[in-house]
C-alpha cells in the first residue's frame, strides 16, 4: 500500500485537508502529525513534504518525476530530517538547521523544508531553538513535526502548528490488509500493537533485530513457565544484549501484552496473540495475579528511558514475576 492510498483509504479527513491546502497553495508554515504508536508518522510527514517539491503534482507529490525521484533518495537539498525515534534531537541540530536556512534554497522550488519525527523527544534547549524558528517563519520555510505522544509536547508548540491527525487502522481491518503478506501469522500478531500499516509490518519483521527480539520475549517466557528460575537466567542472557533502549522497552511491553493476553484467556475473551495461545495458556497456569504483573510490567519498562541500568530492570522485573508464580515464596 503507497502512503498516497494509506492517506486516501484510511485518513480521508487529513487526506481532504492537506489536498485543499496543496491545492489552494494555503500552506502552514508548521504542521504536526499527530498519531498513536505504530501510525506511519514519519513516512506520511516525508509524503507530505515530498509533496511540496513535486514536478507533477496532483496534488499530491507523483513518485515519479526528478524532484520525487531525488527526494526519495535523500539526494533533495532543501530538505532536512530530524529524527527523535532513537535518540533525542539536540540544540546544535536546530542551529546547525537555522544557519543553512540563512542562505537561500538552492532547488529552483525555492521551499526549504523540515521534518522533526517525535518531537517530543527533543531536549529543552532544542526546543527553544526550535521555538524562535516556530514563532518567525520565513515565507518559504515548512516544517513537518511528529508525535505519538502531544501531552509531551510543549504548548507554544502546539499553538504554532496545525495539528493533523492519524487515525488508527482497527485491528481487525489490519489483520485483513496483512493477509497477503509472506508472513507468519504469528509474526503479524506480534507486530499489529507496534506498526499500524501492513507495510511498516512486513519491513519490520525482515529486519535483523526482529527475531532476536522475538527471542527475548517468546523463549524467555516460554522458558519461565516451564521453570521460572531459568526464565530468570535466559532473561538475563538474551534481553541486554538487544542494542537499541527502545527494542528493550518493547521487549517490556511485550511481556505486559503477554501478561494482559493471559487475563484475556482466563475471563475467556479474545487474545492478542492467538497463535501463541499455548504458551499464554502455559503462564496462566503459573501466574497467581496476572493483571498486577501487567500494571508492575508497564512501571518497569518506563524506567528504560531514564538510562537505568538494564540488567537491573531485568532482575527487577524477573524477581516480580517470580513472586507472582504458585512456586514463588
Ligand atoms: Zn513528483
Amino acid at each position: 500500500m503507497t502512503i498516497y492510498d494509506y492517506l486516501k483509504d484510511y485518513q480521508p479527513l487529513l487526506f481532504q485537508t492537506f489536498g485543499n491546502a496543496l491545492t489552494n497553495r494555503n500552506l502552514s508554515h508548521a504542521y504536526l502529525l499527530d498519531g498513536e504508536e505504530g501510525t506511519p508518522l514519519k513516512d506520511v510527514a516525508f509524503y507530505l513534504a515530498k509533496s511540496l517539491v513535486c514536478d507533477n503534482p496532483n496534488p499530491y507529490a507523483c513518485n515519479h518525476c526528478d524532484a520525487c525521484t531525488r527526494f526519495e533518495h535523500g539526494n533533495y537539498t532543501d530538505f532536512y530530517f530530524f529524527d527523535g525515534a532513537e535518540s533525542s534531537i539536540k540544540k546544535e541540530s536546530v542551529l546547525e538547521l537555522e544557519k543553512s536556512f540563512n542562505l537561500t534554497s538552492v532547488e529552483s522550488k525555492g521551499v526549504l523544508i523540515y521534518v522533526m519525527h517525535n518531537v517530543e523527544n527533543m531536549t529543552i534547549e532544542a526546543i527553544n531553538a526550535l521555538l524562535k524558528f516556530l514563532e518567525e517563519p520565513a515565507n518559504n520555510v515548512f516544517a513537518f513535526l511528529t508525535t505519538s505522544n502531544t501531552t509531551n509536547v510543549l504548548p507554544t508548540i502546539l499553538s504554532r502548528s496545525q495539528i493533523l491527525t492519524l487515525q488508527i487502522i482497527k485491528r481487525d481491518v489490519l489483520f485483513g490488509l496483512c493477509a497477503e503478506l509472506p508472513l507468519a501469522r504469528e509474526d503479524i500478531e506480534l507486530l499489529v500493537p507496534f506498526y499500524n500499516l501492513p507495510a511498516l509490518i512486513e519491513e519490520e519483521a525482515k529486519t535483523e533485530r526482529f527475531p532476536l527480539y522475538k527471542a527475548a520475549v517468546v523463549d524467555v517466557l516460554t522458558t519461565f513457565s516451564e521453570n521460572p528460575r531459568l526464565g530468570y537466567i535466559k532473561a538475563h542472557d538474551l534481553i541486554p544484549r538487544l542494542k537499541e533502549r527502545f527494542i528493550i522497552k518493547r521487549v517490556f511491553t511485550y511481556f505486559a501484552l503477554f501478561f494482559k493476553d493471559v487475563v484475556n484467556y482466563n475471563i475467556g475473551h479474545s487474545l492478542l496473540f492467538p497463535s501463541l495461545v499455548n504458551l499464554t495458556k502455559a503462564l496462566s497456569l503459573i501466574l497467581k495475579n496476572p493483571l498486577a504483573l501487567i500494571v508492575n510490567t508497564y512501571e518497569v519498562s518506563k524506567k528504560v528511558d531514564d538510562n537505568v541500568n538494564i540488567g537491573l530492570l531485568v532482575d527487577e522485573l524477573l524477581i516480580l514475576m517470580i513472586k507472582e508464580t504458585t512456586h514463588g515464596k
